[in-house]
């Protein structure tokens, strides 16, 4: 089957088909380094994981740049405050950013263009503006004038004759619904970082940008272009009159927008304050897994409402799929084939293909996936699981890990709660007279070099 997504462009689920061969080409606007990155900008950067893995899945090639913002106001700001030259600290938080990535096992993009190293490319394109008479100067800075370009508006649909034409705006962000000629060349100020060039003395605005960094790898026309809702206005908008202000085709087929991660109704952000970075919860002692569990949970045009109760399910939907590849894999080779778990993983991964080329709708194909282990639980609870069953199970979820990369595939030495676990279990067996499955346990721990002695006290193990 094909995949289809929601293209905000048309406001309509539309098949993915390159625009050339076999290729997709992918923007995503990355971070703005100027701190630790938070986890619901980590909820969008997670989704561009999904997104990218499942291209891959599909057969597609990929080229996937994400670029890294590294300068901007807010950066000039704290690295001012902290009396450092910016590049010295955008490198530290662009370094904690790729540690971050790793830890959620987001895979890395083909490019991740820096700003900083773009500033020519900038500067031709918004010359390139200029020479078609959609810019003008003002004290030393550079706007775009918006109603010289027709098509304004149209992928955010504002209503510029309702909505009053504002001023000139400097400011990288600014409030929605006010539709105004923005910057693309910012004057120098006294004591901020500049850079020479044909605009005069000054620094780039944000969405000049991408707009530059897209073009450069990606051609003037390509594919996908993804990034959190907010980005929806100006940000992507301004990309749009840019783009194709000065190539005049069409910039991208198809916008993909991942709805915002909340806390208590309120989108998580650095100034409401109501911030979880990703160290700060693995500092609490939450697995990474389960946090790219959490943020993977609820379908991407969905909001997430960030809990602590929603980080516990998590972890325990995650452990209960664990637990039951662990049990699965108990299995011995020899065990006759049954071809009931094995037709039930078949169903399972035509159902997780089905739900993710719906608009990569993830809480259906975790849905797919936890079907699959109540069905398997009870075949291994009446022993009627072999090992090619085994084997066909293992291979799904093999392949639902291309795309999740949550699940424990390989089994792990064990931790010593861990034995401790099945020691425990081991003894509620023997109490209800459920030898096999205490013997089970007892060659599990063995092989893992795991020896038990039961003694009056109760059962001790020691590493052999
Ligand atoms: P920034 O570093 O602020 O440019 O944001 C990087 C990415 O995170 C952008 O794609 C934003 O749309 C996205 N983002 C920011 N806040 C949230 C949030 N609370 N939930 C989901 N995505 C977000
Ligand atoms: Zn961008």
């Amino acid at each position: 089957m094909a995949l289809r997504l929601y293209n905000t462009l048309t406001r309509t689920t539309e098949e993915v088909v390159p625009l050339e061969g076999r290729d997709l080409r992918l923007y995503a606007c990355g971070p703005t380094v100027y701190d630790f990155v938070h986890i619901g900008n980590f909820r969008t950067f997670t989704f561009q994981d999904l997104l990218r893995r499942y291209l891959l899945y599909k057969g597609f090639g990929l080229t996937h740049v994400m670029n890294i913002t590294d300068v901007d106001d807010k950066i000039i700001n704290g690295a001012g405050a902290r009396g450092e030259p910016i590049q010295e600290y955008t490198s530290r938080y662009t370094q904690a950013f790729l540690e971050d990535m790793e830890a959620l096992r987001l895979q890395r993009p083909e490019i991740m263009p820096r700003a900083t190293r773009h500033i020519t490319q900038m500067v031709d394109l918004i010359l390139r503006l200029r020479r078609k008479g959609l810019t003008y100067e003002q004290d030393g800075s550079t706007y775009y004038r918006i109603d010289r370009l027709p098509g304004y508006g149209e992928l955010s649909r504002l209503d510029l004759h309702e909505a009053e034409r504002g001023d000139a705006t400097d400011a990288d962000e600014y409030s929605k619904d006010n539709p105004r000629d923005f910057v693309l060349w910012k004057a120098r100020k006294p004591g901020e970082a500049y850079w020479d060039t044909a605009l005069g003395p000054g620094r780039p605005g944000w969405h000049i940008e991408c707009s530059a960094m897209s073009m450069e790898y990606l051609g003037e026309s390509f594919d996908l272009h993804a990034g959190g809702v907010d980005l929806v206005f100006p940000h992507h908008e301004n990309e749009i009159a840019q783009s194709e202000g000065a190539t005049g085709r069409p910039f991208v087929r198809h916008w993909v927008h991942s709805a915002h991660l909340v806390v208590e109704g309120e989108k998580m952000s650095k100034s409401r304050g109501n911030f979880y970075t990703l160290r700060d919860l693995l500092d609490q002692g939450w697995d990474p897994l389960a946090v790219r569990y959490l943020l993977l949970s609820v379908h991407y045009r969905k909001q997430l409402n960030f809990s602590f109760q929603g980080m516990t399910q998590a972890q325990s939907a995650l452990q209960r799929v664990n637990d039951f590849i662990q049990r699965l894999r108990e299995v011995p080779d020899a065990a006759e084939e049954n071809r009931e778990l094995t037709e039930a993983a078949l169903q399972a991964e035509r159902n997780f293909e089905s739900s993710l080329d719906d608009d990569l709708n993830t809480s259906a194909a975790l849905a797919a996936i936890f079907e699959l282990v109540r069905k398997g639980n009870l075949l291994l609870e009446e022993k009627r699981v072999g090992g090619p069953d085994r084997d066909a199970v293992l291979g799904f979820f093999s392949k639902a890990n291309e795309i999740f990369e949550t699940f424990q595939l390989e089994s792990l030495e064990l931790e010593d709660d861990e034995i401790a676990r099945l020691i425990q279990e081991r003894t509620q067996a023997r109490q209800t007279r459920d030898y096999a499955r205490a013997d089970q346990i007892r060659s599990l721990l063995s092989e893992k070099g795991i020896v038990l002695e039961d003694t009056r006290e109760g059962t001790r193990w020691k590493r052999a």
